[in-house]
């Protein structure tokens, strides 16, 4: 079983292509301006059984996905059933992208085996006034590095882009709006004030307390 935040499909913003969200909860690394406080609490979300994940990357194949991403929270925190997750999928030329907070050297023997099922992998914290500059990372000091053969040929040429325009993908699910990608900083509130302008109340935002 995996600690789910939220499932995703298709998701546009967070790695090339059309792909599947899968966002892992907990995380104890306690970024300052983390975006995702939902995600910390590592009781919180829906424990998810494998078989459901998987019958749910299924669908997404079927639907003609180009890949997954995982994010969160700290997926490495539950590196065990992600392993067991991820070595279990047909992929068939598909990838799989892994945020972690985490920098490599600071994995153990456990996280690293995840990455043996992982293209490419964006690694460290979020550094808050780090102005972002690179495609699909929150703050300049993230690494995206690719891992395998697949990885290099669809990542490789995206290390050192710079984002031009902030992709952010907004979706409405289950009475929830989410907004999948990395915003730069200081538009959400933006775009909480420019909602409520217009009529639109958050009850609760996951980038405040
Ligand atoms: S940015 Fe990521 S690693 Fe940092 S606290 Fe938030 S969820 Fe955790």
């Amino acid at each position: 079983m995996l600690r789910t935040s939220r499932v995703l499909h298709p998701i546009t913003a967070l790695g090339p292509g059309r792909r599947l969200g899968i966002w892992l909860q907990g995380c104890t690394l306690a970024c300052k301006g983390c975006m995702s406080l939902d995600t910390w609490e590592p009781g919180a979300g829906t424990g998810v059984g494998l078989d459901h994940l998987r019958s749910l990357w299924q669908e997404a194949v079927r639907a003609g996905v180009d890949g997954l991403t995982v994010s969160g929270g700290e997926p490495l925190q539950q590196a065990t059933a992600l392993r067991e997750f991820l070595a279990s999928l047909s992929l068939e030329g598909r990838d799989v992208l892994l945020y972690t907070g985490y920098e490599l050297g600071e994995l153990d023997d456990e996280q690293l085996g995840v990455l043996d099922h992982v293209d490419a992998v964006i690694t460290g914290r979020y550094v808050a006034g780090a102005q972002p500059g690179l495609i699909w990372r929150g703050s300049a000091n993230q690494r995206l590095i690719p891992l395998t053969p697949l990885g290099e040929q669809r990542y490789r040429p995206f290390v050192e882009l710079a984002t031009g325009r902030a992709q952010v993908q907004v979706r409405v699910d289950d009475g929830l709006l989410w907004l999948v990608g990395v915003p730069p900083p200081g538009v959400l509130p933006k775009v909480e004030r420019r909602l409520r302008d217009n009529g639109i109340v958050f009850e609760e935002a996951a980038w405040r307390p």
